[in-house]
């Protein structure tokens, strides 16, 4: 998908951007591309993915969110998927990307100085240990291939204020989707919207979850990760 492209494309999904967003995003794509050529960041190697695989598919979650404003955290941000796209495109939306990998973190710090964004914050640290000590914070939780869903639930879930949503981004979910039953209750949160599409250019199917937190978090979860990933 050519930049051009992608301007058409994301009017579909009811955004036009302004020149300067446009000029960027298009700081970030070369940033990256070149970074990438001494750095292994991503697999992704040309200007036409990075906008396809990247931009247009983190700007999907407008489909079932409205981001324009509020607090968002990206758990698992890897370079800034999808958190540094939104905060680009919605300067008002206060944006938090967190890893826990220091190559991607040091990439995210040097892109951040290009694009001079005041919107943004980078944490390094592993979510189950950010998100113990940030409780009820945030209106938004992202994560786009991160760990399985319930897993993400337990990370995400207890930063979430109430009523605020996880959006979750994934591929084919029947399978994980029954395994996060349990996880679901203990956490007291609900899917509220599923939507499911074929990103353009046969660039993969995709499923976006919007799982909405009813109660406050028990202050045993998120539990040590080890524990986390052998049982709901
Ligand atoms: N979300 C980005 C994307 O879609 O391009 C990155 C995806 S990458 C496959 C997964 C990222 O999640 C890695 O950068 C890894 O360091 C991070 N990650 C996995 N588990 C994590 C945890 N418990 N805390 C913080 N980061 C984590």
């Amino acid at each position: 998908m050519k930049p051009n492209e992608f301007l058409d494309a994301i009017k579909s999904l009811g955004i036009t951007l302004t020149k300067e967003k446009e000029h960027l995003l298009n700081i970030y794509a070369n940033f990256l591309l070149e970074y990438n050529e001494h750095t292994n960041l991503t697999a992704i190697k040309t200007v036409e993915e990075v906008y396809l695989k990247h931009f247009y598919d983190s700007l999907t979650l407008t489909k079932i969110a409205n981001l324009e404003q509020g607090k968002l955290l990206d758990i698992g941000t890897g370079v800034g998927f999808p958190g540094l796209v939104l905060a680009i495109v919605f300067p008002n939306l206060e944006v938090t990307l967190l890893d826990s990998n220091n190559k991607k973190i040091l990439f995210l710090q040097e892109c951040l100085k290009k694009l001079n964004l005041s919107n943004v914050k980078i944490i390094y640290n592993r979510a189950e240990e950010y998100t113990k000590n940030h409780r009820e914070v945030f209106d938004y939780v992202t994560s786009r291939a991160v760990a399985e869903l319930r897993i993400l639930l337990e990370l995400g879930i207890p930063s979430l204020k109430v009523n605020g949503s996880y959006l979750v981004m994934k591929g084919i979910i029947q399978e994980e989707l029954e395994n996060s039953q349990k996880t679901l209750k203990n956490l007291s949160c609900e899917i509220i919207l599923k939507e499911e599409f074929e990103l353009p250019n046969q660039a993969g199917h995709r499923t976006l979850l919007k799982i909405k937190k009813e109660k406050p978090t028990d202050l045993k979860y998120p539990r040590r990760y080890d524990q986390i990933k052998k049982k709901a």
